[in-house]
């Protein structure tokens, strides 16, 4: 990460307003390079892979440049499908956010031109769009494009591969000569360059290279997720993984406090550590993690900057780091002072080119990182459940509540069985986060490898509790559990209200 603050870019006062209430800490490293130079006006050429904060190294810039008194279209982006053009828009209006009158209008193909026609009409001040429903509306004359200032091109070489050159040509042969231009590319085919040679001249070029650095003393694993799927297989490696302490790496300040919440919520001793807290308060966090009164920490990179705890044993990127730098940063922070560390990366399937990436750059192959079936789950948690329970067998007190049980279970016509399963389902009640007793819901897919046979959950939710006494409820269904329902991230259902982040 860079050490520069979004402040010292010289961005407009109302995009630096809203780039804060989204809770971007610094700019990552192609936004620290791309911003300068497209505020100065030049044209931009960057190298860098998906994730790298692309959208916000030239939308910031250009949304600063622009006349907000006009609706013309002033920033033209041409992204390569629906999906990314959605994405882009989106972003847009969140960095435009605290702009009146403004307006981003996304168009695609597969939809109709009806509305699309209709938001030109009403006049939108950037526009994002894939090349070939763009080009019918300049055929059309829909589209205007005198007084556009800026034109982007995001993700070249995805639009070279689905065979859009032609009409990006098409495009940019259309724009004004005085229009500032940006391409952005993960690579640099021969076609791109050419593009960018005609189209881009004198362009200040911006790269984000992979540097190689060993990781030594250090496990590291990779686990394609679904986007959503996230906070399921987070908790899940955190109830399997036997770690003393752990950080847990996300992107954004607002962020870490929100899964501090969560995972509190799971009965994790967690807290955040982000530029939010000040110097005290961050040192606090540290000190707690250090001796123990917390077990994970839920960091941005610029807080983590040379954290040095020997405890933390793992070392989670919950997001992808922003480059390989900052990949190197956050796994050497376990691996301390000659103990050996296990990082595990989670990537989602856009992500995915990432794992490559990192090994090049840290010259060691990564482990796909094997979730724990729901069975494997389950004995763990008897396991578990029959170790404390066991522990408990020797205490002092023992007799007497025995005693207390024996007197209870006598007046109320029950069963030692009965009773103690009554017990076992109030303290899984009493205690936020303990690992319930229920087998593990049938988690819906969480992995999203492509590759290797997942295992299925298994059909149907099994319920182990119903062996423990003759007096249990005979269907063998929880009794107080509901489940969350398929789909939703697990660790809803069943959980105290009281106890839920309150939001
Ligand atoms: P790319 O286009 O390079 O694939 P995106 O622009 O889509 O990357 O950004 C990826 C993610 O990173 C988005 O969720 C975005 O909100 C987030 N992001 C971008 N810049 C920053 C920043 N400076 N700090 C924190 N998060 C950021
Ligand atoms: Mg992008």
């Amino acid at each position: 990460m860079s050490e520069m603050s979004f402040a010292e870019l010289g961005l407009d006062a109302a995009v630096l307003e809203a780039v804060n209430a989204v809770g971007y800490e610094t700019p990552s490293p192609i936004q620290a390079k791309s911003i300068p130079a497209l505020l100065a006006g030049h044209h931009l050429l960057g190298v860098a892979q998906t994730g790298t904060g692309k959208t916000a190294a030239f939308a910031l810039p250009l949304l600063s440049r622009i006349d907000a008194s006009t609706a013309e279209p002033q920033i033209l982006v041409l992204a390569p499908t629906r999906e990314l053009a959605i994405q882009v828009a989106e972003a847009f209006t969140t960095y435009a956010s605290k702009f009146r009158n403004f307006h981003v209008l996304p168009i695609y193909g597969g939809q109709d031109f009806g509305p699309q026609i209709r938001g030109l009409r009403r006049g939108a001040q950037v526009i994002v769009g894939t090349p070939g429903r763009m080009l019918d509306h300049l055929r059309k004359g829909t589209l205007k494009l005198d007084s556009l200032k800026a034109l982007v091109l995001d993700e070249a070489d995805e639009m070279l591969r689905m065979g859009f050159i032609d009409d990006v040509e098409a495009i940019l042969a259309k724009t004004p000569d005085t229009c500032q231009r940006a391409l952005f590319s993960a690579t640099m085919p021969p076609q791109i360059k050419k593009v960018a040679q005609t189209y881009l001249k004198d362009a200040t070029e911006v790269r984000i290279e992979s540097e190689t650095r060993t990781v030594e003393r250090i496990s590291q694993f990779v686990l394609p997720v679904y986007a959503e799927r996230k906070l399921d297989a987070l908790t899940r490696i955190l109830e399997v993984e036997p770690f003393d302490a752990s950080i847990i790496f996300v992107r954004t300040k607002a962020e870490t406090t929100m899964l501090a919440e969560k995972l509190s919520a799971r009965g994790h001793a967690v807290a955040p550590l982000s530029g939010d807290l000040n110097q005290r308060q961050r040192e606090q966090t540290v000190e707690d993690l250090k001796r123990g009164k917390k077990d994970i920490i839920i960091a941005t990179d610029v807080a983590a900057r040379g954290l040095d705890v020997p405890r933390i044993t793992h070392v989670i990127n919950y997001d992808v780091p922003y480059d390989t730098e900052a990949y190197i940063h956050r796994v050497g922070r376990t691996g301390r002072a000659g103990r050996t560390g296990k990082a595990i990366l989670l990537v989602t399937p856009r992500e995915r080119s990432w794992l490559r990436t990192l090994e090049r750059a840290t010259n060691s192959p990564m482990e796909s990182y094997q979730l724990p079936s729901p069975t494997d789950l389950q004995k763990m948690r008897v396991q578990q459940f029959e170790t404390q329970l066991l522990a408990f067998a020797e205490d002092g007190k023992l007799p007497k509540a025995i005693a207390l049980l024996d007197e209870i279970a006598e007046r109320n016509d029950m069963d030692m069985a009965m009773v103690a399963g009554a017990m076992a389902c109030w303290m899984e009640m009493a205690q936020p986060g303990a690992l319930p007793l229920e087998a593990p819901e049938a988690l819906p897919e969480i992995s999203a490898a492509p590759r290797r046979d997942r295992k299925g959950p298994p059909p149907g939710k099994k319920n182990f509790r119903k062996g423990p006494g003759k007096g249990f409820k005979k269907d063998g269904k929880p009794g107080h559990r509901k489940g969350g329902p398929k789909g939703k991230p697990a660790g809803k259902g069943g959980k105290p209200p009281s106890k839920r982040p309150a939001r």
